[in-house]
């Protein structure tokens, strides 16, 4: 069920078209990746592969951009990848930023949670943003590069033939059908799949209890706070949960839980989910003009494929997983899946990475999917008690947590971050590993800290590119003979930038990356010598406390195997 009421995004309509050298209803060119589906996942998956100078098809069934209210808070991790993609500076400035979400028992609070966050951040830790925006940029984004990325819109994938070369798939356009071959294709079509559903795939897992109504209304947002706030039991909906999110273009998004007795027609007619949203405004004091935009009914799922790579197809986003909503899994891991995939199939493309590299993509997404699975799924069993006897434990909770905090951790909805691949088959963990005292280890993404580059203030990730990144600690700058050339060899071998990071501040004009505020060396773990061997996606792949030359070379051709 979804009812629109009025307009929710300004979309542009992009028409079809049938591609050029058709003969007898088959493309005559051979595509080199192929994704299916032009959402989040598949967009930025598509940005990904062409940072690395791979040409890619995008077959996207709609015209537009996803309709009505969907994903509507980011990671500061999604924010990084965004900028890798080369959006954040449309995104960023026009979102709502927050750090603080609030639980509420009846009309008391009774916890808060604050996310991590520190003035060496590069990123706010939450970015409260529209989906469909974000896809918006995500396009214009592709469309800046029509060489490297071709979205095909109304082109909807019907029929897939799997092979081991690749996939012969069937689109469907209004303007006829035809085929085409591909050597690699990239099932990022949404929780339905056709992709999964031709290639007679299912995923596993558990439907949660409960049943969710989602409106978002256009009021005056100004004063309002940002952030996730969230009821048990709210005088305007006596027995019940409801969760409110301020977003941009002045909206609010209620989601709240229809009772278990509540018949769902009757409870879904917009006269008498206005009633609710009246009496919660009611309840806050917000005494203002308002009008529906978007709703629609929700059910938590918790469901995965076992494996994302089946040959020449692999599966990211809600082709591959489906999150509960509950701590923001949805897109931002369907981001993160992207991030993951772009490298590795460009490399194997290339002929640079071997089977066990794209494999390592399945290992590590399935892997973050189950531990998102397993938050998500307590946060959906907390805000609908799959029991009687869960019910009375979770109400006891929230009653104790207000006078003894020990109990509001058992509130916390574990809002997402992103998942340490720590089992990853990638990681090296060599001896020197757990000489390190501090820092992220091998399967960890990179902790954000300022750093002084060529002069300019600016952040760690700022070295971190579609490329690996050697970052080598010293005092002053200089990289030993030995290493420089280990570096340049392992260079050779996949695209490598070496940044040398100093202790002392450097001579006008030198290139290295200066500590100026003292914080990295020990944020690492690091002392003069110290180098980590950063994957393209951010991962850290391995980490020397006195680099050893001659280890370089080996961690990353084991890597790229
Ligand atoms: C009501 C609602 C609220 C949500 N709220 C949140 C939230 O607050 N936070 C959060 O993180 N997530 C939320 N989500 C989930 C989030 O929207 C998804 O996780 C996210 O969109 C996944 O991105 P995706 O690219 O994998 O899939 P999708 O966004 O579903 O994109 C799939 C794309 O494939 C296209 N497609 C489908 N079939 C075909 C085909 N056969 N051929 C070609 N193209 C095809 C579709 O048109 C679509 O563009 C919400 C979802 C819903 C429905």
């Amino acid at each position: 069920m979804e009812i629109t009421f009025g307009q929710y995004f300004p979309y542009k309509q992009h028409q079809a078209c049938l591609p050029a050298g058709l003969a007898a209803g088959v493309e005559d060119k051979r595509h080199k990746a192929v994704v299916a589906g032009g959402g989040p996942c598949g967009l930025a998956l598509a940005l990904g592969l062409a940072n690395h100078g791979i040409p890619v098809t995008v077959l996207e069934a709609d015209a537009t951009v996803c309709t009505g209210s969907r994903a509507g808070a980011f990671t500061r991790r999604t924010l990084e990848i965004l900028e890798q993609l080369g959006v954040i500076d449309a995104v960023l400035p026009t979102g709502l930023t927050w750090s603080v979400g609030r639980t509420y028992l009846g009309d008391r609070e009774v916890f808060s949670f604050t996310m991590p966050d520190d003035a060496g951040q590069k990123y706010p830790p939450a970015l409260s943003h529209l989906q469909n925006y974000i896809e918006q940029c995500l396009v214009e984004r592709a469309e800046a590069m029509p060489k490297l990325v071709d979205i095909r819109w109304q082109s909807q994938v019907a029929q897939v033939e799997h092979n081991a070369d690749g996939a012969r798939i069937e689109v469907q356009t209004p303007q006829g059908a035809y085929a085409l071959d591909t050597d690699w294709l990239v099932a990022c079509d949404g929780g339905r799949s056709t992709v999964r559903q031709r290639l007679g795939l299912a995923m596993q897992g558990q439907r949660h209890e409960g049943r969710y109504l989602i409106i978002d209304i256009r009021i005056d947002t100004s004063g309002l706070p940002a952030g996730r706030r969230c009821w048990f039991d709210p005088p305007s909906k006596p027995g019940g949960t409801l969760l409110l999110y301020k977003k941009p273009s002045g909206m609010l998004r209620f989601d709240y839980q229809l009772n278990d007795d509540d018949d769902e027609v009757e409870a879904c007619k917009p006269e008498v989910v206005f009633k609710q949203v009246d009496a919660h405004l009611k309840m806050l004091g917000i005494e203002r003009p308002w009008e529906p935009v978007w709703m629609s009914l929700y059910r938590a799922s918790a469901l995965t494929l076992e494996r994302y790579r089946h040959g020449r197809v692999l599966f990211a986003g809600d082709a591959a997983h489906l999150v509960p909503i509950f701590g923001v899994r949805g897109m931002n891991s369907a981001i993160e899946d992207a991030h993951n995939l772009a490298w590795k199939l460009a490399y194997a493309i290339k002929g640079m990475g071997g089977e066990g590299l794209l494999d390592s993509y399945s290992a590590e997404r399935v892997y973050a999917a189950r531990e998102n699975l397993r938050y998500a799924s307590k946060s959906a069993e907390f805000m609908a008690p799959p029991s009687r006897p869960a019910r009375l434990m979770r109400d006891a909770v929230l009653s104790l947590a207000e006078k003894h905090p020990q109990f509001a951790s058992l509130i916390n909805p574990r809002q997402h971050a992103a998942i340490p691949l720590v089992d990853s088959p990638l990681n090296h963990r060599g001896e020197q590993d757990a000489r390190f005292g501090a820092g992220p280890a091998a399967g960890e993404i990179l902790r954000e800290c300022p750093l002084q580059y060529r002069g300019a203030a600016g952040h760690l990730t700022d070295l971190i590119g579609a490329h690996f990144t050697a970052l080598y600690f010293s005092e002053l700058g200089d990289t030993p003979a030995p290493l420089a050339h280990a570096l340049a060899q392992a260079a050779s071998r996949a695209p490598l930038v070496a940044r040398s990071i100093a202790r002392q501040p450097p001579a006008a004009g030198a290139d290295f990356a200066y500590d100026h505020t003292g914080r990295l060396f020990p944020l690492y773990g690091a002392q003069p010598g110290t180098l980590y061997l950063v994957r393209p996606d951010g991962h850290v792949l391995a980490r020397w406390l006195d680099a050893a030359a001659d280890e370089v070379l080996p961690a990353l051709v084991a890597c790229l195997s």
